[in-house]
């Protein structure tokens, strides 16, 4: 090992605190701490070049993109990230209304909204209310069972899908009917899975879901981008807090390290960067995401940390929440128009065989949020592509003749921060021009502007790993 960095060593004396991560919860913490007295020698390890992790601002389109997390849910007092932004005045006057706080949302907010089915009709918005209240009220009816000794189903998916079943035996209507219901529901359980960040909710434990606190307030945005709050943070941080490009090895603790420019004195934890570089410490705090701790269990404490913590991050799921930007240059959408729901024909919650992901990933995009328009300017072709570039192959059928190109994919994955590898294995998955394929169609003409597709599709993350190795600060799960 390497002796000591000198830009993590504090002057004077007092406990050293290190954080290892400096996403929100990293900044949170050194935040906090910096506030305190008795803990003058603090830094924070990140280790990417940026500050704030899944979330981040892209601001060079001429508008506000979040790459990663968008809204705050529920927006009022009792919220702490709520608090921040209105301290630091990143929010809209709607937002900071009471009147906005006091609304009840039970954490089922509808967007003004239009669905479309894969087949290119739009849906009857009737049939699409109609089970959007069956399905949240199935939701509601899972708080029930919230520390029960005995449930009904053991997985929230499969209390729903069992539910389901008996409200199928009133259905009355043609079997096309039937059957669409059906995929509007399969919608609303990929929603689900979003919102609860799982691959299938049948992964979820019903007893504990009612543990979740839905925040009284609609959900609302920054109008300056996300970021701006974690930027605040860093900048209220004492300068040489923040230390960059430090991916961390190993934490090494409960031991008695000592530091060459500071002999006689002891310190419990040592952790050790993956340039070699060693950071002696009292306290950690670590920040990095579970889907990291997981794949680095055996290796990153050193000694490995107690059974039952190490069990609780074997046994605490994931899923991936990925989004897709892309950009049409006619919209099909209504002006008023905020959410466009994708509806996949024949898809339904109640099929036991589920398709294999890596044909049917698409399936699982729940729909658009749509982005204002950011003038004429194209934001996702013509910008200098980095890495391998993969040439345009791909043609997704759109609205009124418009044509979702190749080259708008290759934007996915600069925007989402996708490797070049996973971006040139995803697009084999589209179909050539010509060929036959996941075709998306929908009905519409508009002016320019940009849709963003929210996927939780294990597929991608799992071919993020095969393909392109899982890094510190690539994950944004
Ligand atoms: C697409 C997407 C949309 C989302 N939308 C929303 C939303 O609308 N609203 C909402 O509330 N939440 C949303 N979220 C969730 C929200 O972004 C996260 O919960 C939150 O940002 C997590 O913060 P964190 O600090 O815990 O982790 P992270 O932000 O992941 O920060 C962890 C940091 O640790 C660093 N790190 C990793 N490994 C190491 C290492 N070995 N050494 C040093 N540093 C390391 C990483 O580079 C990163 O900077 C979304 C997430 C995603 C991915």
């Amino acid at each position: 090992m390497q002796s000591s960095d000198r830009q993590a060593e504090a002057p004077g004396r007092g406990p050293r605190v290190l954080v290892v991560g400096g996403g929100i919860a990293g900044l949170g913490a050194a935040q906090r701490l910096c506030c305190h007295p008795a803990f003058p020698h603090l830094r924070v390890l990140e280790a990417t070049a940026r500050a704030g992790g899944r979330i981040r601002s892209e601001r060079s389109f001429g508008g506000v993109v979040e790459v990663g997390a968008h809204w705050i849910h529920g927006p009022s007092q009792g919220n702490p990230v709520f608090q921040l932004a209105a301290k630091y005045g990143l929010l809209g006057e709607k937002a900071l209304s009471e009147e906005n706080q006091l609304i009840e949302t039970g954490g089922h907010v509808g967007l003004p909204s239009v669905s479309y089915a894969s087949s290119g009709g739009s849906v009857s918005p009737e049939l699409v209310a109609e089970m959007a209240r069956l399905f949240y009220s199935l939701i509601d009816q899972t708080r029930e069972f919230l520390h029960a000794a005995e449930t009904p189903a053991p997985s929230v998916g499969e209390y729903l899908k069992k539910e389901i079943r008996q409200h199928m035996a009133g259905w009355t209507e043609e079997e096309e009917t039937k059957r669409l219901k059906l995929a509007i529901l399969n919608n609303l359980f990929n929603v689900e899975c979003c919102v609860s960040g799982t691959h299938s909710m049948d992964l979820v434990a019903l007893a504990p879901f009612g543990e979740y606190t839905v925040l009284p307030g609609l959900d609302c945005t920054f109008p300056g981008g996300y970021q701006g709050l974690t930027d605040r943070i860093m900048a209220s941080l004492p300068k040489d807090v923040m230390v960059f490009n430090k991916p961390v090895k190993t934490i090494h603790w409960d031991g008695c390290f000592e530091e060459a420019s500071a002999p006689g004195e002891t310190f419990p934890v040592l952790v050790e960067c993956e340039d070699g570089g060693c950071f002696p410490a009292h306290h950690v705090v670590v920040t990095v995401p579970l889907g990291f701790l997981k794949e680095r269990l055996d290796t990153f404490f050193e000694p490995p940390l107690p059974t039952e913590k190490a069990e609780a991050i074997r046994k605490i799921g994931f899923g991936t929440n990925n989004k897709i930007f892309l950009e049409f240059e006619e919209p099909f959408w209504q002006p008023d128009c905020q959410h466009i729901q994708v509806v996949w024909r024949d898809t339904s919650p109640l099929e036991d065989a589920a398709p294999k992901l890596q044909d049917a990933w698409f399936k699982k995009l729940v729909g658009f949020w749509v982005l204002p328009s950011f003038g004429s300017r194209s934001c996702l072709q013509g910008k200098p592509h980095t890495g391998r570039f993969t040439p345009p192959r791909t043609e997704l059928c759109c609205p009124a003749g418009g044509r979702l190109t190749g080259s708008s994919l290759c934007g996915i994955r600069r925007h989402s921060g996708l490797s070049p590898a996973l971006s040139s294995a995803l697009l084999p998955q589209f179909p050539g021009p010509g060929e036959a394929g996941p075709t998306l169609s929908f009905d519409g003409q508009g002016s320019v502007g940009l849709g963003i597709w929210d996927v939780n599709v294990t597929g991608v993350s799992s071919l993020l790993s095969q393909v392109a190795g899982v890094r510190p600060g690539l994950n944004l799960s």
